[in-house]
């Protein structure tokens, strides 16, 4: 325990909130089938609450999205606790939010310290420091033992210092690849806001089995944040770790579990891991449907079926896109034959797929538009509101920005993410138009949203009718 502490508890209530920040629009209840297995909690910084209080710190964990705060709340709640220090979670849309709540705290609280982190703070962190003044720090890689460290010093009145901590004086840190090593060491998450992201319908309970990924793909974040903050490209738990969270929520009631993990199956170590999982599953006679992320060419029919017969029910698999030259400036590292062939695996099975689509990127034509177009109707039946219009984020530190500049197409920086434009004219007009019909429809879309049929039909028309676009944008 810090020597300090009694002095602290005199004049705090607690010493660290832990902040995920308001966005635009409040979350709101709904019934839509294909989001239930969406993680409705901030996982990441729940992890890092529970590490710190099993440490003995006093954390108050906000998500101002789940509480339904606005900046003004979200303020006036962080005020009321006085605390040392505030950890935030920086997500490039709510840098000019999440500098305005810093600033107002800041003039209420002139010692407190700011520190932001996550996975496009640790892409950029010198940039994340000049968007937001308020920051005294970004803290790159696993926040777990970051954030303990840098308590550890504010509690003992030492400035802050790590080896992954970057602060205004350059000086004051050099980054290395110490991280947390063994995941099974870590406690379990903070489950502060479960109850409420399920009530909203975020049905689903995350589990956090490996982190990291040990591709390339050139638009991605956690592969460059495993690379440069990690000690390997991909860290797993144990079956037995991961089984025993899954049992605890299992006798809960709780039957739903996505795995928020990068990729579940990289590569053959992950694979057994997941057949030793299924057995597992099987062994403790748990009844529990599932979901995760992986690769197009990692779903292999033998391995799908013993993961459907514990429970697997969906997949999300980032397809991309059809056209080879997205596929290759993309870095997938795949074609589009592994695509077509995961879709058939999954069919045969009957695990739902979630496509993860890049409909509109720097090179994109009206025929790589209709082609994906085709794609996704053949091939999935759930559908989002924004699929087609998916557009490709250029985030600052990923390799695909430099593609996008060599091209000459690159443009400003704007709320953390570069602007960018299309190599091709007529695709830039169809972007718009698509923009425009799906518009139309998304009133529509929300009151279908639970009703399987009708969506499909919904689907079938929208689909159509871009396909029409695209035809006469090409005449
Ligand atoms: S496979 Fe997924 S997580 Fe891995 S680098 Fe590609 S997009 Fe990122």
């Amino acid at each position: 325990m810090p020597e300090n502490k009694k002095l602290t508890d005199q004049v705090t209530k607690v010493d660290i909130v832990l902040l995920r920040p308001p966005v635009d629009t409040p979350f709101e209840r709904f019934n839509d089938d294909s989001k239930k297995t969406i993680i409705g909690e901030p996982l990441g910084l729940a992890l890092i609450s529970s590490f710190l209080k099993a440490s003995g710190i006093r954390v108050a964990f906000f998500d101002s999205p789940l509480e339904n705060w606005d900046e003004q709340k979200t303020i006036n709640e962080i005020l009321a606790l006085q605390p040392r220090v505030i950890g935030v979670l920086a997500r490039y849309p709510f840098l000019a939010s999440i500098e305005r709540i810093l600033s107002r705290i800041r003039s209420n609280i002139p010692e407190i310290y700011t520190i932001a982190g996550g996975q496009y703070a640790t892409l950029n962190p010198r940039l994340l420091l000049d968007l937001v003044p308020s920051l005294d720090s970004v803290g790159c890689g696993d926040g777990e033992d970051l954030m303990l460290s840098v308590m550890m010093d504010i509690l003992n009145e030492q400035k802050p210092s790590h080896s992954r901590l970057f602060s205004r004086k350059p000086s004051a840190s050099s980054r290395s690849t110490a991280s947390v090593s063994d995941l099974n060491t870590l406690p379990w998450a903070d489950r502060k806001y479960l109850t409420t992201a399920q009530n909203l319908g975020f049905e689903t309970v995350g589990i956090t089995s490996s982190r990291g990924c040990p591709f390339r793909c050139s638009f991605c974040v956690p592969h460059i944040f495993s690379r440069t903050s990690a000690p390997s490209a991909w860290r797993a738990r144990s079956v037995l770790s991961i089984a025993d969270e899954i049992e605890h929520h299992w006798k809960e009631g709780n039957s739903l579990f996505t795995f928020s993990d990068e990729h579940f199956l990289p590569h053959k170590e992950a694979k057994l891991r997941a057949v030793d999982f299924a057995d597992t599953v099987k062994y403790r006679n748990m009844e529990i449907e599932f979901m995760f992320d992986c690769r197009a060419d990692s779903v292999e029919h033998a391995l799908f079926a013993k993961l459907k017969r514990a429970g697997l029910m969906r997949v999300f698999i980032g397809f991309e896109t059809l056209d080879s030259e997205g596929l290759l400036a993309f870095q997938k590292d795949l074609s589009s034959r592994h695509n077509l062939e995961a879709v058939r695996i999954c069919k045969d099975l009957e695990i739902e797929l979630i496509p993860g689509m890049i409909f509109f990127h720097p090179w994109a034509t009206p025929m790589s538009v209709l082609a994906n177009l085709e794609f996704h109707a053949q091939s999935f039946e759930l559908f989002d509101w924004d699929d087609f219009t998916t557009c490709l984020k250029a985030i600052p530190g990923t390799p695909i920005v430099e593609r996008i500049r060599a091209d000459g197409l690159l443009g400003n920086l704007r709320n953390g993410l570069f602007e960018w434009s299309f190599k091709h004219r007529e695709t830039d007009r169809l972007f718009t138009s698509f923009n425009q019909t799906l518009e139309n429809y998304r009133s529509l879309y929300k009151k279908t949203a639970s009703d399987k049929l009708a969506l499909r039909s919904l689907k079938e028309h929208i689909i159509e009718t871009l396909k029409n676009e695209v035809r006469n944008a090409t005449k």
